[in-house]
């Protein structure tokens, strides 16, 4: 049995069946993500790449069905939920991100939409690939800059940055000092 999120259908098949999708990938099968994460892994020192970060799980479901009573606009709702590997902008430290992802999708054509929560899909062609959306969705919700939670790590870096202020305060009073005096 194939794996019906790499079908490629229209909108309208989709709903008419009512097709529900079970997604349980890895980051690696995402092309354009995975492009995305090596680029930004690749500031890290060789010996800090997180290992096996391809291997990171894509987890959810997707529905699809029509959104009014005369089954005419198909539309997708689902979650998913995803474990990028990333490097925090604060402490340069590689760290998992969680990506929680929630769709809520019309593919409405020319047709006046966008009600009920649903934001409109503008499809170029045809027909569409489940996964080709649940790629766009995981990059759109890519944070602009990346960073540990707050209270949850950066310790070190913070502990960095403490001992920095320190050391570096005595030479800002003697600047100040000095511009002062001259
Ligand atoms: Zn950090």
């Amino acid at each position: 049995m194939g794996n019906p999120l790499l079908d490629r259908r229209t909108p309208q098949d989709f709903a008419a069946s009512g097709q529900v999708i079970e997604i349980s990938e890895k980051i690696g099968n995402f092309e354009k993500l995975a492009e995305i994460i090596k680029v930004d892994l690749g500031a890290l020192e060789p010996d800090k790449l997180p290992r096996g970060w391809r291997d990171s799980p894509v987890d959810g479901q997707l529905r699809f069905g029509f959104v009014d009573a005369q089954d005419g606009v198909p539309a997708l709702e689902g979650q998913v939920v995803a474990t990028i590997n990333a490097v925090c902008q604060r402490c340069l430290e590689p760290f998992c991100l969680s990506l929680a992802v929630e769709m809520r999708l019309l593919f409405a054509g020319e047709q006046s939409a966008g009600d009920g929560g649903y934001e409109v899909w503008e499809l170029k062609e045809d027909k569409l690939c489940p996964a080709d959306l649940v790629e766009e969705a995981l990059i759109m919700a890519m944070p602009f800059s990346a960073m540990h939670d707050i209270d949850e790590h950066c310790v070190e870096a913070e502990a960095v940055e403490d001992r920095a202020e320190k050391t570096v305060r005595p030479f800002a009073d003697l600047k100040s000092q000095m511009d002062r005096e001259n």
